[in-house]
């Protein structure tokens, strides 16, 4: 049976509704707007199997950065039933990225008939022949198509951005072929990659012209990081979704904050990463923000924050937080490696039913980051795992009942209220 999306409800550009006949057997299925599970090499990071098993509302689909297998292919070629059985997941669905979200990969490396990726051992180079033949031997239930994103690093020039959409077709087109010649490849689903910098008329052609082709759903490339703004990259979004074909999922790497996957959301993009939590958690901080988007009782600050210093530091000169927070913290969590949390025995969100908040206090984690304990990454990444799949349930919930507003509303109130925060020194 092929994958089917159904899309049961569109308000404001979201759309709510489900993926169907994931996986090899056709019966996995996934709600969207939806997110993947963030695994380093089929494992979430921190986790053994047991532990992620306790984490709530765990997604279907794992994403497998492609970096970490390269490696294995004459293993799996020896092994021969898939990359999900390999790593012990044979239920889950299987995505294999192309990269690894959380290791910005040097620009400058791609050409014509290659695409760099960067693995344990330093630079690879990928043809598309190469690229499919660790497929074949990968055999995952998704695979993004190699392209040429290299286009993130700041303005692009129209000639490179124009370079990035032609060499995409041209993998893509190849690796389409070489999948029809592959047995083991022929329930595998494609998924093509939207290229084109920040430039509007090549993003266009780009989507017109992957959504011709065969492939399962789209993958919105290289909008991750800073250097694009704000504004152009979600005019560029809407104008490529805008192009793709309402049947198939669209994805997107790279943005993980909540307020900008609101955004996002509001401009048809149904599938994204969660990078972001990990990334919270390697630099030892805990989500901590509200996504509640039922009427507060107690007016502006949201309770559920878990923040019972909110109204001391609120006090307090915004130098000390400064100092104070990690390095790239948002304001949608908190740092538990700060002082203050030495001797605060409450859980890290007041309410929350994670693992993690129901047996320990802030004060233990705190304890095991400032003494090195590993137990610090595991706690933390069954709560921010499992706080983040909450919100994704929380936006389709607020789709569902039509209050997505009231949702976007606190997110960004949150934003704007911890903003000191984030601002580096
Ligand atoms: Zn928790």
């Amino acid at each position: 049976m092929k994958m089917k999306l159904s899309v049961s409800k569109v308000a404001g550009g979201c759309r709510l509704g489900m993926l169907t006949n994931l996986g090899k057997k056709g019966i996995q299925h996934m709600d969207i707007p939806g997110c993947l599970l963030y695994t380093k090499m089929g494992s979430a990071p921190h986790l053994t199997h047991d532990t992620l098993e306790t984490v709530k509302d765990v997604p279907v689909i794992a994403q497998l950065p492609f970096p970490a297998l390269v490696e294995l292919q004459e293993v799996m070629e020896e092994y021969k039933e898939g990359i999900g059985r390999f790593v012990g997941m044979p239920d889950s669905v299987m995505y294999c990225s192309l990269h690894d979200p959380a290791v910005i990969s040097p620009p400058g490396y791609n050409n014509n008939k290659t695409v760099s990726i960067w693995g344990f051992g330093g630079r690879m180079e990928m043809t598309p022949a190469k690229f499919m033949t660790i497929q074949r031997a990968l055999q995952p239930d998704w695979f993004q198509c190699l392209s040429d994103g290299d286009t993130i690093a700041g303005e692009v020039s129209k000639k490179r951005a124009k370079k990035s959409v032609d060499r995409s077709l041209s993998f893509l087109d190849e690796c389409l072929q070489l999948q029809e010649e592959f047995p083991e490849l022929q329930k595998s689903v494609m998924i093509g990659v939207i290229e084109g910098g920040d430039v509007l008329e090549e993003r266009l052609r780009s989507a017109k012209e992957t959504a011709k082709r065969p492939v399962g759903g789209f993958l919105l490339d290289g909008f991750q990081g800073d250097a694009m703004a704000k504004d152009t990259k979600l005019e560029l979004l809407s104008s490529a979704v805008a192009e793709l074909p309402e049947d198939k999922p669209r994805l997107i790497h790279g943005i993980g904050r909540p307020d900008e996957v609101l955004e996002l959301i509001e401009r048809g993009v149904d599938v994204f990463e969660s990078c972001f939590p990990y990334q919270v958690t390697e630099r030892g901080c805990a989500l901590s923000f509200s996504y509640s988007y039922l009427p507060d009782p107690d007016g502006d600050v949201p309770e559920e924050n878990g923040e019972p210093n909110m109204e001391e530091s609120k006090d307090k000169k915004t130098k000390n937080k400064i100092l104070s927070g990690a390095e790239g913290m948002t304001a949608f969590e908190i740092c538990l490696k700060e002082k203050r949390y030495r001797d605060n025995f409450g859980p890290l969100v007041s309410g929350c039913s994670c693992y993690c908040c129901q047996n320990h206090s802030r004060a233990y984690v705190h304890h095991l980051l400032m003494t090195n304990e590993l137990l610090a990454g595991v706690l933390l990444m069954m709560h921010n795992f499992q706080h983040y799949f909450a919100f994704f349930r929380s936006v389709r919930d607020a789709l569902k009942e039509d209050r997505l507003d009231k949702l976007k509303e606190s997110i960004c109130r949150q934003a704007v209220q911890a903003s000191p925060n984030t601002q580096r020194v």
